[in-house]
C-alpha cells in the first residue's frame, strides 16, 4: 500500500518557514492580487492565497475589477503596481474574461513582479537553469518529492500534460534534478507503454480517472496535479486512486496533495520576491 503524501502538512510547514523569514524582513512583502469578473472558482483561488498571506504576514491588495473592465483599464492597473514599491509580486487570476487577451497581460507584469512565473522571461530563465521564481504547481511536486527523500536523478519520469503552466515546467525541474523525462499529451501513441515504465509518474491531464492500475508500474511514485470534479461534483484528481493506491509506493490525494502545495509555493516566491526588491539574498 502506497504512503499518501501530506500536501497539506508540508504547505502548512513551508508557509510557516516563509513567515518565519517574512517576519524579520526589513519591509513586509505585498501581493497585488487582481480579479477580474465574477467566475465563483476564481473567487475562491483568491480567498484563498489572501488568507495564505495573512498566515505568512504579507500584505495582500485585492483589486477586483468589473467583467467589463477594458483591456486598456487593466493594462494601466498593471503598469501602476509596476511601479509600486509596497507591490513585490502581482498576480492577475486566470482565466480572464474572453475579451481580454492572457498573453497579453502576462506580459505586461513587470519579470521580477511575475510571482506565478508565467513571463516569458521567467519562463526563459528557468529553462536555462537560472529561475528567478519557480512555477507554483511544478515547484511544489519537487518540494513533495524533497520532503519524502524520493530520489529523482537517473529515475525515469514520465509527465501526462504539456502545458506552460503544469507540464512543460514540471519536465523542465524533472529534468534539472536530473531524472529522464519523457512528456506525453493527447497524440501520444499508446500512452500506458510510456506510464508502465515511469518510476515517477506525474499526471496532469484535467480528466477523472485517467490513470488506472494497469498504466501504472509496481512501487511508482504518483503525483495528481489534476483538480477535477467527478459526477457528484466531488474535487478529483486524474488517478483512480483506491486502485493505483496499492500499486504505488507513494501517491499524493486529491484533495490534500499538490492543491496545497501550488498555494505555499506562490508565498515561497513572494518572498523571492520580496528580498529581490530589498536587495537581501
Ligand atoms: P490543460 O492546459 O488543459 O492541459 C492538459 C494536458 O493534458 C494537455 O497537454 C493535453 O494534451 C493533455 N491531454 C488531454 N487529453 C489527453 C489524453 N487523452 N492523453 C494524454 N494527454 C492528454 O490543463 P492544465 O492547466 O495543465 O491543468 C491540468 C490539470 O491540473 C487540471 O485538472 C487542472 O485543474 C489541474 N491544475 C492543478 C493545479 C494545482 O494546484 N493542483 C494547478 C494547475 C492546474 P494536448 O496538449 O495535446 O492538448
Amino acid at each position: 500500500m502506497a504512503i499518501k503524501i501530506d500536501g497539506k502538512a508540508l504547505a502548512a510547514k513551508v508557509k510557516a518557514r516563509v513567515a518565519a523569514e517574512v517576519a524579520v524582513l526589513p519591509r513586509r512583502p505585498g501581493l497585488a492580487v487582481v480579479l477580474v469578473g465574477e467566475d465563483p472558482a476564481s473567487k475562491v483561488y483568491v480567498n484563498g492565497k489572501e488568507k495564505d498571506c495573512a498566515e505568512c504576514g504579507i500584505r495582500s491588495f485585492g483589486h477586483k475589477l468589473p467583467e467589463e473592465t477594458t483591456r486598456q483599464e487593466l493594462l494601466d492597473l498593471v503598469h501602476q503596481l509596476n511601479q509600486d514599491p509596497e507591490v513585490d509580486g502581482i498576480l492577475v487570476q486566470l482565466p480572464l474574461p474572453r475579451h481580454l487577451d492572457e498573453k497579453e497581460i502576462i506580459r505586461a507584469i513587470a519579470p521580477e513582479k511575475d510571482v506565478d512565473c508565467f513571463h516569458p522571461v521567467n519562463v526563459g530563465l528557468l529553462s536555462i537553469g537560472e529561475p528567478m521564481f519557480l512555477p507554483c504547481t511544478p515547484a511544489g511536486v519537487m518540494e513533495m518529492l524533497r520532503e519524502y527523500h524520493i530520489p529523482v536523478s537517473g529515475k525515469r519520469c514520465v509527465v501526462l500534460g504539456r502545458s506552460n503552466i503544469v507540464g512543460k515546467p514540471m519536465a523542465m525541474l524533472l529534468t534539472q534534478a536530473n531524472g529522464t523525462v519523457t512528456i506525453c499529451h493527447s497524440k501520444t501513441e499508446e500512452l500506458a507503454s510510456y506510464t508502465c515504465q515511469a518510476d515517477i509518474l506525474v499526471s496532469a491531464v484535467g480528466k477523472t480517472n485517467f490513470v488506472t492500475a494497469d498504466m501504472v508500474k509496481d512501487g511508482a511514485v504518483v503525483m495528481d496535479v489534476a483538480m477535477n470534479r467527478n459526477e457528484s461534483g466531488k474535487l478529483c484528481g486524474d488517478v483512480d486512486f483506491a486502485a493505483v493506491e496499492s500499486k504505488a509506493s507513494y501517491i499524493t490525494p486529491v484533495p490534500g496533495g499538490v492543491g496545497p502545495m501550488t498555494r505555499a509555493m506562490l508565498m515561497q516566491n513572494l518572498l523571492t520576491a520580496a528580498k529581490l526588491h530589498q536587495n537581501l539574498k
